[in-house]
């Protein structure tokens, strides 16, 4: 275990960003955001969550994927796909890296997402404890631990310093090039370290949704999920503004678009929502008419369809983004709880 001095931070995001990118989250536009570090940027560690998850360094919002450029009788294509170079992920919250696990799961599957994948390669990431996991928290239902998450590299804040440990060859070559900021942590310090974890897990063990019964969820009964008529009622407020899945760590989907540059065409990917009227739009028509459809698909799809293609594993990883953000106070807590039999 290492160590480094929470007023020496600047000096290791200098460090790191003299030799790739850093991305930390920073407060831009009064928000907390995955940016790219540089002098004077704003850094916000201590809130919990940033607003969209760090899957965005992965996967942007928006990227270009090809051009298309018309020359007399002729067509030409070009791939918009380079290299990445390397870069680092700055204080990844424990439920944000596990949905890395499940974005890989879909995006690394054949055929791979080479965009992707490259970003995958050429990233380090660091994750962060949750010093103060919050009553929106329901990570634990997942069986991720906010006070030992998992990454290239782990840290953890407790008194005056941000504790260190690298876990994985790419985690140690990052930290073989800061030796000169790091210290090594002495038995006080692993002390304070377990100190700090416990009270996390205390905090945590304390949080309403600490609990969270999936075994509804886990029964083979497809058709009866999906035929139920609870969907109807769970839906009715849900005005398919999209926000749940903007910021859900772990959504995957995204349409592709051409625009008309004037001197040629680009085409570009852009996130879009199960939620929208348009979502996989066909020559037909949609193939989910009602907003109640499209609610059914994005909560069948993480809590029934994922598991049933990736050996039981949910698409979601409890970080609370949807409890928070949605504005009709609509979650997929309160569906889990409404067919668990436990709505409280
Ligand atoms: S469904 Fe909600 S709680 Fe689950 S990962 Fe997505 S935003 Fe987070
Ligand atoms: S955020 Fe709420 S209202 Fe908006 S689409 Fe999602 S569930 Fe519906």
């Amino acid at each position: 275990m290492l160590k480094i001095k929470k007023s020496n931070l600047d000096k290791l995001y200098a460090a790191i960003s003299e030799r790739q990118i850093l991305y930390v989250p920073c407060n831009v536009a009064g928000k907390p955001n995955f940016a790219v570090w540089g002098e004077g940027a704003d850094v916000d560690l201590v809130s919990l969550k940033t607003v969209k998850s760090a899957k965005e360094v992965f996967f942007p919002q928006c990227e270009d994927i090809a051009s298309f450029r018309k020359e007399g009788k002729n067509i030409s294509v070009k791939s918009e796909h380079k290299e990445s170079g390397d870069f680092v992920v700055f204080g990844v919250r424990a439920c944000d890296c596990k949905s890395f696990d499940i974005l890989d799961s879909v995006f690394l599957a054949d055929p791979v997402d080479t965009f992707y994948k490259t970003k995958r390669e050429h990233g380090t990431v660091i994750t962060l404890a949750c010093s103060k996991p919050e009553e929106t928290c329901f990570c634990s239902a997942f069986g991720i631990d906010n006070a030992e998450p998992e990454g290239d590299i782990a840290t953890y804040f407790a008194g005056e310093y941000l504790y260190w440990s690298p876990k994985t060859e790419k985690g140690l070559n990052l930290t073989k090039t800061l030796n000169s900021l790091l210290q090594t942590a002495t038995d006080k310090d692993n002390d304070a370290l377990e100190k700090e974890q416990k009270k996390i897990k205390e905090i945590t063990g304390r949080l309403p949704l600490y609990v969270l019964d999936l075994s509804y969820w886990e029964a083979d009964d497809l058709l009866e999920k999906f035929n139920s008529e609870k969907w109807k009622a769970l839906s009715e407020s849900c005005i398919g503004c999209g926000a749940c899945t903007f910021v859900c760590p772990t959504c995957q989907c995204y349409d592709v678009r051409d625009f008309d540059k004037g001197h040629g065409v680009q085409r570009y990917r852009c996130w879009d929502s199960c939620m929208y009227k348009d979502f996989t739009m066909m020559a037909h028509g949609t193939p989910r008419p009602t907003q109640m459809q499209r609610f059914r698909q994005r909560f069948m799809h993480k809590l029934v369809y994922h598991p049933s293609n990736h050996e039981g594993v949910f698409s979601c990883v409890g970080c609370g983004r949807c409890v928070e953000k949605c504005p009709m106070h609509i979650n997929i807590v309160k569906v889990i709880k409404t067919f668990g039999g436990d709505d409280k």
